[in-house]
């Protein structure tokens, strides 16, 4: 077995502790691993040991690896996790399969229309920026209930969740505490938090999906 084939089952492990101590069904929570800055050959052991829901930041990094992969197996699940520019919208719709991503009203507006011209309906997310960090993208928390209804109501679009990630130095509880009650008072199903450091909490705090990178994959050797 591959260092990460073996990995990822040690996170499929631990998500299952996690499930089953907070009192949740066994495979409640979907893992996405996250393959960013790892080429094919990184990422083949994983989908060998039965991996299929992946996750990428940047579009242009998945376009050169993932139509190869998906097309040797037909049933990957690919998750876009990283922020999303207007102009990539179309390249984003063809590709991706879930959207973690929308935060303001030109990419939903923008995605909206792809989705149309395309005949494709990928799931969608939209980031929230829980800590009101400025350089992280993301809808601020106090508008998120104006966006959620904006996306729905007036662009038709099915909103599956919310996505966050947490300032690198808070305790991220009280983070996934906050999504999960945006998501809630929202009438939303999704909650796409927790990523290397943090499943563990995230999945007793209710995500429905997990992004783990590192703890699969190994360290990254340059910044994604
Ligand atoms: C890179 C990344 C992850 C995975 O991070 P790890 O700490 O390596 O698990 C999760 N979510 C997003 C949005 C990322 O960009």
């Amino acid at each position: 077995m591959s260092d990460a084939a073996s990995r990822l089952q040690e996170v499929k492990t631990r998500i299952l502790e996690a499930e089953r101590d907070a009192g949740r069904p066994a495979g409640s929570v979907t893992l996405v691993a996250v393959s960013k800055t790892f080429d094919i050959e990184h990422i083949e052991p994983v989908i060998a040991a039965g991996q299929r829901v992946f996750g990428e930041n940047r579009v242009q990094e998945a376009q050169s690896k993932w139509p190869a992969l998906k097309e040797r197996h037909e049933d990957i699940e690919l998750h876009l996790i990283g922020p999303l520019q207007s102009n990539k919208a179309k390249d984003a719709v063809a590709l991706f399969d879930v959207i973690h991503t929308i935060d303001r009203d030109k990419i939903a507006r923008a995605i909206k229309a792809e989705m149309e011209a395309q005949g494709r309906t990928p799931t969608l997310f939209i980031q929230v920026n829980t800590g009101g960090e400025p350089q992280k993208a993301g809808v601020l928390p106090e508008d998120a209930d104006a966006f959620v209804k904006c996306c729905r109501d007036e662009l038709g679009l099915a909103i599956e969740g919310l996505m966050c990630i947490p300032p690198a130095d808070e305790n991220p509880g009280l983070h996934f505490a906050l999504l999960r009650k945006i998501a809630e008072r929202n009438g939303l199903a999704g909650l796409s938090m927790g990523m290397s450091g943090d499943f563990d909490t995230a999945v007793a705090f209710g995500a429905t999906h997990v992004r783990v990178g590192s703890a699969i994959f190994g360290t990254r050797d340059y910044p994604a």
